[in-house]
């Protein structure tokens, strides 16, 4: 695979806050909040996931007054602590 030709994505799973990191053919990326459905190892099912591109920005610069991100970001920061 030629790492030029790709960006790299994070997705959360809303389910357990468990980050997945995906690449996408340049050209090709989907813009932040998409939804896509993938496995999640930690949940052991598949998961439709919220597509952040990058998590640590997503962290700091979420959308404070949208409840999804909101959510979100305490699932992965809680689950960061353990
Ligand atoms: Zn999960």
């Amino acid at each position: 695979m030629n790492y030029n030709n790709y960006v790299s994505t994070d997705l959360i799973c809303p389910k357990c806050g468990n980050i997945t990191t995906i690449y996408r053919r340049k050209g090709r990326q989907k813009k932040a909040s998409h939804l896509k459905y993938l496995y999640c190892y930690n949940c052991r099912e598949i998961i439709n996931h919220y597509e952040v591109k990058d998590i640590d920005t997503f962290l700091l610069t979420y959308n404070k007054h949208d409840n999804t991100q909101k959510d979100l970001v305490n699932l992965v920061l809680s689950r960061r602590k353990k």
